[in-house]
């Protein structure tokens, strides 16, 4: 048994409350939380370190992410046994996903720093030099599906711009960002640099939120939490980032490469479970190439090994919505059910015969579940694509007009032949209500950072 405790000020603390985290495996208790309400203690820790960390100089902060990223990297498997816990995702996901990309994400940002350059602007009388200086004590919220891989995403940038943290990881999820924080105090990452708290996101989420001395939030979560955090934010003009849901479409124009795209389109459809905000939920699939298409991605379904979803209380809404799509007219082609095993399981579903504007086409499930749409032409597949709320991500699948489509989705990111290829320079966000901001390379810098001008009249 794991006792999860804060991370305050160099130490690690409890409270007088706890709860339990579950095994989605078999729901067996796994470890022990700490229902924290109260982010006071955090902040003056950060708002005490906050002087020295941010006047070491930008190299001394990137030789600090690489060592985290060193660390890390030493304790690999641990991570990724500690992941795969408590997310139920096998094995080779936790491996070769989570932790790798959390390594990576410190490593990125420690060579990305040394990569920075001041910016001058010349007039004919004066120079004007862009400073960027931290915002302050920020606050760091994240989700359950990509547990560490999606907090570093946050901590990394935040920690390279000179701002101390207040992180707080998904209550379902809390093991990594624990281990995270007992390698910052082993390799003596000063105190109160990274302070890391723990309990329900409506109780220690809301109070960061609210925090007047919290300055920016970077929030990843649902969008109808997003919303929450909008509104309780905006009136104090705190910076924002928001990366919220999505209800991504994978399209198969007839010139596409079948091989390659039943076996993309696959992956994208239920890497994770389904749970990665990226994954290509809505299938969408020339009518010429359909049946060929949906002959070999259900073949190879049969040998994809996915984990249980998150939680019982999330199996139960994923269950909702393939009761939904049966009472909406869709014929269910493979899955659907619950194996009979304990934990969180539920086959991977895959549902045709519905509308594309259905409640189930167009909602979020984040699950192991898709639907499939036929279309006869480009410009059909593209209003399917954009007829949603969200507007995350998407892929296209296609030898000769993949670009041209991919240009016409309105979604912050659209894969072509390919699906979560990642370069952690370039903007990642969503548009519609998924999201507000980029993060990512300079736009991560830009959100961590305040740049103010001097503008310098010469003689
Ligand atoms: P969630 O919104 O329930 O929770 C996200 C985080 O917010 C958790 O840490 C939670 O404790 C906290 N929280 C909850 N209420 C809060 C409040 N009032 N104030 C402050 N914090 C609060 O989301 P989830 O169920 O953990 O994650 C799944 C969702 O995340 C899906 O919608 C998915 O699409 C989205 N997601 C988006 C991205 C992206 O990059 N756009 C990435 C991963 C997941």
């Amino acid at each position: 048994m794991i006792h999860v405790e804060n991370l305050i000020d160099g130490q690690f603390v409890n409270v007088e409350e706890n709860f339990d985290d579950i095994s989605p495996i078999d729901f067996s208790v796994i470890a022990t939380i700490p229902r924290t309400k109260n982010v006071d203690a955090a902040v003056t820790a950060a708002k005490n370190a906050f002087g020295g960390w941010s006047s070491l100089t930008l190299h001394q902060r990137c030789d600090w992410l690489d060592k985290i990223a060193d660390e890390l990297e030493n304790q690999i498997e641990e991570v990724a046994r500690l992941e795969a816990l408590d997310t139920g995702k096998p094995m080779e996901v936790a491996l070769n996903v989570d932790a790798s990309r959390s390594v990576n994400n410190f490593r990125f940002f420690a060579d990305f720093g040394r990569t920075l350059e001041s910016q001058e602007f010349k007039m004919d009388d004066a120079t004007n030099y862009v400073v960027r200086k931290p915002v302050g004590v920020v606050g760091l919220i994240s989700p359950w599906n990509l547990p560490l891989y999606l907090l570093s995403w946050k901590i990394a940038p935040a920690l390279l711009m000179g701002n101390t943290i207040i992180a707080k990881p998904s209550e379902i999820t809390p093991l990594t960002a624990h281990f995270l924080g007992k390698l910052c105090v082993k390799i003596g990452l000063p105190d109160g640099v990274l302070n890391i708290v723990h309990g329900y996101g409506p109780e220690v989420g809301q109070a960061i939120v609210e925090h007047s001395e919290i300055k920016a939030i970077s929030f990843t979560g649902g969008t109808s939490t997003g919303k929450i955090v909008a509104a309780t934010a905006a009136p104090m003009f705190k910076k924002l980032s928001l990366e919220l849901g999505g209800k991504n479409a994978s399209i198969v124009l007839d010139d596409a490469d079948l091989e390659i795209a039943v076996s993309g389109v696959l992956r994208s459809s239920f890497l994770n479970s389904g749970q990665i905000c990226l994954c290509g939920s809505r299938v969408l699939v020339h009518s010429s190439i359909y049946e060929e298409f949906m002959e070999k991605y259900l073949r190879e379904l049969k040998e994809f090994n996915i984990g249980p979803v998150i939680s019982e209380q999330h199996r139960s809404k994923v269950l909702s919505y393939i009761e939904l799509a049966k009472e909406e007219g869709g014929r269910i082609l493979a899955g659907g059910r619950v194996p009979d095993k304990a934990g969180a399981w539920i086959e991977p579903t895959v549902i045709t015969g519905l509308s594309h504007t259905s409640r189930t086409a167009t909602e979020e499930i984040f699950g192991p579940v898709v639907t499939v749409h036929k279309f006869d032409t480009d410009d059909e597949a593209i209003e399917m694509a954009n007829c949603t709320q969200y507007g995350l991500a998407g892929s296209v699948w296609s030898k000769h007009r993949g670009r041209e489509v991919a240009e016409k989705i309105e979604s912050g990111m659209v894969w072509v032949n390919t699906w979560l290829h990642r370069d952690l320079r370039v903007p990642f966000g969503g548009v519609k209500d998924s999201g507000v901001g980029r993060e990512g390379g300079m736009w991560s810098i830009g959100f961590f950072s305040e740049a103010v001008n001097i503008c310098v009249m010469e003689d």
